[in-house]
């Protein structure tokens, strides 16, 4: 299979720092003509995008652009190499995967900004998710963004502009990137992470745009076949018993795969703060049981999030087989997303009519709406296949 465009060079045209920013032409000339010697360098930024749209990587490639010791992000010099691998002593960068970020963590950070850089050309700050703020923590960083250091950069992402509080996002200068093809994240996938092409292909085009989750279909074992059999049980859906049956594996298999995940890193954040504290035989000493059980309860509140968000997940897979039958109802020339279950689409779209998977389309959305809603997402997800059972029946 061929794909449109890998061949040329224009997919990693800007190269250096901006290599793996893939799909996003317009935000990365936006960046390149700031941080050009006669550009004008906005101290405060707002990178949004979609999910797994590379808003760290954009913003870590920017960093890296202002670091440079060449000047443009060349990639090569140390200042670039150290930024892009986050140990630039200059550049911090903040992730969270719990469901806030703390008032204190913030503080901190605002303390760093303060200060003039070490070693680089500028101090730059990096917030992966500055939408889990509550209003108080935007306020702790109001201030700093509204008068920062001359050689200090902001750049706060999120998912859109609207996830910020107004007095920040007014003070930003905004990127946003678009969700990029599947033709260029497969490239990403094999050129990057020397991933097979046929599999990078089929990866890319299973994540729709997400590259993350491109890179784990394209590595984790059975995620490809596990995502193709839901999508063959939705299209198999005949009443409203086996739609239960069917919510109630979803909400298993999602909660094993956060578990799994959220274990993991509750091991790893454990571990290295008893070590940080000197401690290497495991054994908690009472003075330190109150902290441990802080980290313990912040991981249950992380796997509750993350359940969440596996869900969303398989519901937008289930949204893209819809999407394939209506696509075929319509009579549309589109590649289908899901072409591994294309027979069973053709057939159901040749049963039901156009109208109806469109409001199927909706009520997925509306499943999604109510899960992050904090509707229990069992019944959430029950509801919307018992409807998608009677509809394709
Ligand atoms: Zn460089």
């Amino acid at each position: 299979m061929t794909v449109p465009g890998t061949r040329s060079g224009q997919l990693t045209q800007a190269g250096g720092v901006w290599a793996d920013v893939v799909g996003q032409e317009a935000a990365v000339a936006q960046f390149r003509r700031a941080a050009a010697p006669e550009g004008s360098l906005a101290q405060a930024w707002l990178v949004t995008g979609p999910p797994g749209s590379g808003r760290s990587t954009a913003a870590r490639a920017f960093a890296a652009t202002l670091q440079c010791e060449q000047g443009l992000g060349c990639g090569q010099c140390r200042a670039c190499r150290t930024t892009l691998s986050g140990t630039h002593p200059d550049v911090t960068v903040v992730a969270t995967d719990k469901l806030s970020i703390a008032k204190e963590e913030v503080r901190a950070l605002v303390m760093t900004a303060q200060r003039a850089p070490a070693t680089g050309n500028r101090r730059v700050v990096i917030v992966e998710d500055a939408d889990r703020m509550s209003a108080g923590t935007f306020n702790v960083l109001l201030k700093s963004i509204e008068e920062p250091p001359p050689s200090t950069v902001w750049m706060l992402c999120a998912p859109s502009a609207e996830d910020l509080a107004p007095t920040i996002r007014s003070r930003c200068r905004l990127v946003t990137l678009a969700v990029p093809s599947s033709a260029v994240v497969a490239d990403l996938l094999r050129r990057r992470d020397g991933i097979d092409e046929q599999l990078a292909v089929r990866a890319a085009r299973a994540a729709q745009g997400h590259i993350g989750l491109a890179l784990r279909y394209a590595t984790q074992d059975g995620a490809l076949a596990a995502r193709e059999e839901s999508a063959r049980t939705l299209l198999s859906l005949r009443g409203a018993g086996e739609a239960v049956l069917a919510a109630q594996g979803l909400v298993d298999r999602a909660t094993a795969e956060a578990k799994e995940h959220a274990d993991v890193v509750a091991a790893e954040e454990k571990e290295r703060f008893l070590r940080s504290a000197g401690i290497d035989d495991g054994k908690v000493p009472p003075s330190l049981r109150s902290q441990v059980r802080q980290l313990e309860e912040d991981a249950k509140r992380r796997q509750t999030r993350l359940v969440r968000d596996v869900l969303d997940r398989y519901l937008l897979d289930a949204h893209s087989v819809l999407r394939d039958v209506l696509s075929r109802q319509l009579g549309a020339e589109a590649e289908l997303v899901n072409i591994e279950v294309a027979r069973e689409i053709e057939q159901t779209a040749g049963r039901g009519s156009g109208r109806i998977t469109l409001g199927l389309l909706e009520a997925v959305q509306e499943a999604r709406d109510r899960i992050s809603g904090n509707v229990p997402p069992l019944l959430a997800i029950e509801a919307l296949l018992a409807r998608i059972a009677v509809s394709l029946r």
